[in-house]
């Protein structure tokens, strides 16, 4: 390890994250010319939203995934630099970041952590190994890579063979569940023409949780309609090569097969959350997350503010339009918009999730929600208007045309560079 210490750098503010934190952060700094150093440990800005997308060959990964470097090359203020954040001394002012075995160090004026969150096994982390996630844009190549494995090998097999490969089980009926099971549903119904099995496992005791209500059975019948099995009030116990484990309200106990296992239940704060709890000691909820102040400030530093997947306050939902508002807002009270001590407060313009082609469930407030064709057609120029870059927007709209119009899956002409398979050759030799 070469530690680069000769004179420490010094930056007036550090943006840590290219995510939806980070990035709203860095545009907000930029419209008062403030200078900032922008860390991040992936070079792109993920949006992850349509990560089930890449995974089931809608849309290709440089859609959603544009270099941070390229969005903000306007930016006179910008300083972006690729390093993992690993050490900070909140006394000093000093932030370490790693890079290709190369350590250095930053003292700031201002920080904003923005480091987001990754997937819980609430305790079994032995599943990890076990199940595809969806959080990276190399999580979402793995699964798109495992799609096209078990859907090719289906199609020259014996039946039970078949039958085997194309046998999915979701964990976890929030939004991205029910996406990931509609679109397996549909990927096969109308671009593989083969039958699959996809069961929808959820510990709760409805689909999509957050929305509730007749929202969440309509979600529920929808599933139903195109063949997911929904489970719900069922938890998995065990998951082995090929088989799944559920227990049930009832407390018994049965496996269901499962070729590919896609886990979206539960987020953990870890690494630099973790890193920030320890040097400040602000305490942490049971998922990790920083409890910070109402003006997004972490314990007794006013220098330091904590955004989005990565904190907790008020019980504002882990969903990027928090991230984004934290981040304009913390950049406010830097570029002296705001006063110090702001509070922060989220303006909730809604959520939405999509369950399968032309459908949908959108929920403004308690009183207004949508679902079905017009949830839908919603949802999809919210998620064009989010996109970032007038190019993706292009590409995703033709690659749209082409998934929900046509039958093709543009996303898997794509080359694939993670390597088909790790994670089922790894349960293969478990
Ligand atoms: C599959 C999926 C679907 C989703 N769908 C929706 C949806 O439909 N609607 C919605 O509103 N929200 C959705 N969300 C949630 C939304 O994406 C998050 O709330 C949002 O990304 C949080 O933004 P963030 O800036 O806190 O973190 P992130 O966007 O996760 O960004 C974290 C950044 O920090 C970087 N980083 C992490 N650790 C370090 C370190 N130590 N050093 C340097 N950099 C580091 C990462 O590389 C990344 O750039 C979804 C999330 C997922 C995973």
């Amino acid at each position: 390890m070469q530690y680069v210490e000769a004179g420490i750098e010094t930056a007036g503010v550090v943006i840590v994250g290219s995510g939806f934190g980070g990035l709203a952060a860095a545009k907000q700094l930029a419209k008062s010319g403030v200078d900032y150093v922008l860390i991040s440990s992936t070079p792109e800005h993920l949006f992850q939203p349509l990560l089930y997308q890449v995974a089931t060959g809608v849309l290709a990964s440089e859609e959603i995934a544009p270099p941070i470097a390229g969005i903000l090359r306007r930016h006179r203020e910008a300083d972006v630099r690729l390093g993992t954040v690993v050490d900070i001394d909140p006394d000093r002012a000093v932030v370490t970041y790693e890079h290709e075995g190369v350590r250095r160090r930053i003292r700031y004026g201002s920080l904003i952590a923005a480091t987001g969150a990754s997937q819980s096994y609430f305790g079994r982390d032995d599943f990890a190994e076990k199940t595809f996630s969806l959080k990276t844009i190399d999580d979402a190549r793995r699964l798109r890579a495992q799609i096209e494995r078990v859907f090719a090998e289906a199609a020259q097999a014996d039946e039970p063979t078949r039958r085997r490969l194309l046998s999915f089980v979701v964990v976890g009926a929030g939004a991205t569940g029910v996406e990931v099971a509609g679109q397996l549903k549909e990927l096969a119904k109308r671009h593989y023409h083969q039958e699959v099995s996809v069961t929808l496992v959820e510990g709760a005791g409805e689909v999509l949780p957050p929305f509730g209500g007749g929202l969440s059975e309509y979600a529920k019948k929808s599933l139903t309609r195109i063949g997911v099995d929904v489970l719900l009030g069922t938890f998995v116990t065990d998951i082995e090569h090929g088989k799944v484990t559920v227990k049930g309200r009832d407390g018994v106990e049965h496996g269901i097969a499962a070729e590919t296992v896609v886990w979206s239940a539960g987020v953990q704060a870890g690494g630099f959350a973790k890193i920030l709890a320890e040097a400040t000691g602000v305490a942490t909820d049971r998922a990790g997350r920083l409890l910070i102040n109402p003006d997004l400030t972490v314990g007794g530093y006013a220098d330091i503010y904590a955004i989005g997947d990565m904190t907790s306050l008020n019980g504002y939902p882990g969903q990027s339009p928090v991230a984004m508002q934290e981040g304009r807002h913390a950049a406010d009270i830097i570029r002296r918009k705001k006063q110090p001590g702001t509070p922060f407060t989220y303006w909730d313009k809604g959520s939405m999730a999509v369950i399968s082609r032309f459908s949908a469930v959108a929920k403004l407030n308690e009183r207004i929600t949508f679902r079905g064709v017009i949830a839908w057609f919603m949802w999809l120029a919210v998620h064009l208007f989010y996109l970032v870059g007038f190019r993706n927007r292009f590409a995703a709209v033709a690659s749209w045309l082409v998934a929900f119009i046509g039958t093709g899956r543009p996303g898997f002409a794509e080359v694939d560079t993670t390597g088909t398979n790790v994670r089922t050759s790894e349960i293969r030799a478990a």
